[in-house]
């Protein structure tokens, strides 16, 4: 076997599973588990199979990846339900548009937890104005922009530099020589590029 030398983050570790939550670096042969033909832990931890067990690991999997925590996942998770539409879909939809999602998206931070840390100290802008709720959802016509502040923009710049070989969303329009982008359209269940099974969750959260 191939020596391993990529990095399996924390978090991943302790989930035994790929979390998406270093951007670029997750998709690239940085990422440890790219490396392996094995999840990590598997040798450690023995795996139970029972239903509720997989559907909860799928929801544990979708929180991780977007940062959620319980009560506000349960708020999606009813916001989806009330939406037309198949819930599932609609749930991982309200997720993918969130500011610190679409901050990370746009390759203007390097990690999931940067991103959110541009928007709540207040350095992002929507539509000229100070967005600083991560949470916050984008609509078609949102423009994305970053404060003028030097230092702000030098680190962003190099995010955008480091990332520059990422795919932008479908959904998402970037300028990354303006440090910016544009919402064209709401994101479709096809745009959603983490693998999560959310007819799982849908069943775990409707019991
Ligand atoms: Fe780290 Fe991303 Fe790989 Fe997880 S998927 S181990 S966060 S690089």
């Amino acid at each position: 076997m191939a020596r391993i030398t990529g990095k399996v983050c924390k978090l991943c570790r302790r989930e035994g599973m790929k979390l998406f939550l270093k951007g670029q670096r997750c998709f690239s042969e940085k990422c440890g588990i790219n490396r392996r033909d094995y999840p990590p832990g598997v040798h450690t931890r023995p795996r139970k199979t029972t239903d509720f067990y997989v559907q909860l690991r799928e929801k544990q999997k979708a929180k991780r990846i977007y940062g959620i925590l319980e009560r506000q996942f349960r708020r999606y998770f009813e916001s989806a339900v009330r939406q037309k539409g198949n819930t599932g879909e609609n749930l991982l939809v309200l997720m993918e548009r969130r500011l610190d999602n679409v901050v990370l998206n746009l390759g203007l931070a390097n990690s999931r937890f940067e991103a959110r840390q541009l928007v709540a100290h207040g350095h992002v802008r929507i539509n000229k104005q100070r967005m600083d709720i991560p949470s916050y959802l984008v609509k078609p016509g949102d423009e994305i922009s970053l404060v003028s502040k030097e230092k702000i923009r030098k680190r962003a710049a190099e995010a955008v530099e480091m990332n520059k070989g990422q795919q932008v969303a479908a959904w998402l329009e970037a300028s990354p020589g303006e440090l910016s982008g544009r919402v064209v359209a709401m994101p479709r269940r096809e745009d959603v590029p983490h693998p999560i099974n959310e007819q799982l969750i849908v069943e775990l959260c409707s019991r």
